[in-house]
């Protein structure tokens, strides 16, 4: 925040409590009753401000970056009674709602101070949504304060996860850091293993052998959404025998690791489709893993799988990152020499898939256009191939995903933990992890069929 905005929302919360600071004050605690709540959400309540009590009436203005109250201006009255509950409104311009009720039950949540930028002459209130407990809520309030996944993220997690990649890729790096079969994969599968072991996803491992050795392709999925439209999201565990991988893919891998974790301890949060999390194995040398999981899927199996997200080095370092979106509908890669000709036919002869494609690129584009990053930051990446898509696409299962560039470091010693720009990557967890919820959500995945 520039001390710019910072002045402006402060002169907004001193008039804010000018307006709050005409009248007498009354003293009352927060328990002496509980508020109506409006079907329209409209919230009418008092609050008190060091002594002083008002009544306020707040307006539900849902915005895109959350679920806002706008103040009635005109509503604000003093009070000079004491026979209602009254919000005790700290000094922050927090209201702690003690006690709301709506439609027969009984909550209680926080509203932060919040002006939004789109509307800078209103004052407006932000519902904080980990205060809510919404496990018994109706319908219509769940919907208001719903989960939101992309907003359990965070840098610090990922960096974790990452750090911790690194140290098991370092300490076997004379066999081969995290290549495929050697005991650093080993170890890190064990590690991701142990991370959602209270998670509540059931987890599953399918071997792997290439060259001599073996290695699993490890599977996290919900116990609940529907089975004939499961979301699958992946990225590749392995690095390169040279050195520990951690933007190639440990980023991707971390992403997955971090959404998968949240989503599972989060009992509230019941997905219309299955979702499922991939890393794969034996990237490195061909996309072995998730070639041999496609290819090894009965066609029923293979039907049910709605769509594929892929995450393949995400959180580029040095200045040459972008926010690369996979070109899913061939925008720029139909007439690119590099993208190989298997992919040009598939876009010459499925029209219908490429639409599906052309729908995910969509989203995630929308995603990025409405985070504050550089519009030149967005690009779209070719299908150059080298990336787990391939099968998919091959096998015409709609796909997207995210590559934010190859840096100096890629396939060499130094792609390691001081590689990462963790803006870039936490920006692209966050944006694959409301790709995951809103696909998640979806009771058709497609507006276009692909029958
Ligand atoms: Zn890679």
């Amino acid at each position: 925040m520039s001390n710019q905005i910072l002045k402006c929302n402060m002169v907004k919360a001193v008039m804010v409590l000018a307006i709050m600071l005409i009248a007498h004050p009354v003293h009352a605690s927060c328990d002496t009753g509980c508020i109506a709540v409006e079907n329209d959400l409209k919230l009418s309540t008092c609050v008190e401000y060091q002594g002083v009590r008002y009544a306020i009436v707040l307006d539900f203005t849902p915005n895109t970056d959350g679920f806002y109250w706008k103040a009635d201006v005109p509503s604000f009255k003093p009070l000079q009674t004491a026979d209602s509950s009254c919000i005790q409104v700290e000094n922050d311009l927090a209201l702690n709602f003690c006690c709301a009720a709506y439609q027969g039950k009984n909550y209680k949540f926080t509203l932060n101070y919040a002006p939004y930028p789109a509307d800078p002459t209103g004052y407006y209130w932000k519902a904080d949504v980990s205060t809510f407990s919404y496990s018994e809520m109706p319908p219509v309030l769940a919907k208001v304060v719903q989960f939101s996944l992309e907003k359990t993220i965070t840098a610090d997690a990922l960096m974790a996860h990452l750090k911790k990649f690194d140290e098991l890729a370092n300490a076997a790096k004379d066999s081969g850091y995290r290549f495929s079969g050697t005991p650093g994969y080993a170890n890190t599968i064990e590690y991701i293993k142990d991370k959602l072991a209270n998670s509540g996803l059931i987890l599953s491992e399918q071997k792997v052998e290439y060259n001599g050795g073996t290695a699993v392709n490890l599977f996290a999925e919900t116990a609940t959404g529907d089975e004939n439209q499961v979301i699958l999201i992946g990225a590749h565990l392995d690095s390169v025998a040279e050195g520990p991988g951690i933007n190639d893919d440990g980023t991707g891998s971390a992403a997955l690791l971090e959404i998968a974790i949240q989503l599972g301890s989060n009992k509230d949060f019941k997905p219309v489709n299955k979702l499922k999390f991939a890393w794969w194995a034996f990237e490195e040398p061909g996309m072995i893993g998730s070639t041999y999981y496609v290819n090894n899927l009965s066609d029923a199996e293979r039907a049910k799988i709605g769509m594929y997200l892929n995450l393949d080095m995400i959180g580029t370092g040095g200045d040459k990152y972008y926010y690369g979106i996979e070109d899913g509908d061939f925008s720029i890669s139909k007439t690119d020499p590099k993208v190989p000709a298997g992919y040009i036919a598939v876009f010459n002869n499925y029209p219908a898939y490429i639409s599906q494609n052309a729908e995910i690129k969509k989203a995630f584009v929308s995603y990025f256009e409405n985070y504050p990053v550089p519009k030149s930051d967005i690009i779209f990446s070719a299908l150059h191939g080298n990336m787990d898509y391939e099968i998919f696409l091959l096998n015409r299962i709609p796909f997207g995903g995210l590559y934010s560039g190859k840096d100096a470091c890629n396939h060499l010693a130094c792609d390691n933990y001081q590689n990462i720009n963790k803006d870039v990557l936490l920006i692209n967890t966050k944006a694959i992890a409301s790709m995951v919820q809103l696909y998640a959500e979806k009771t058709k995945l497609f507006t276009t069929s692909n029958l």
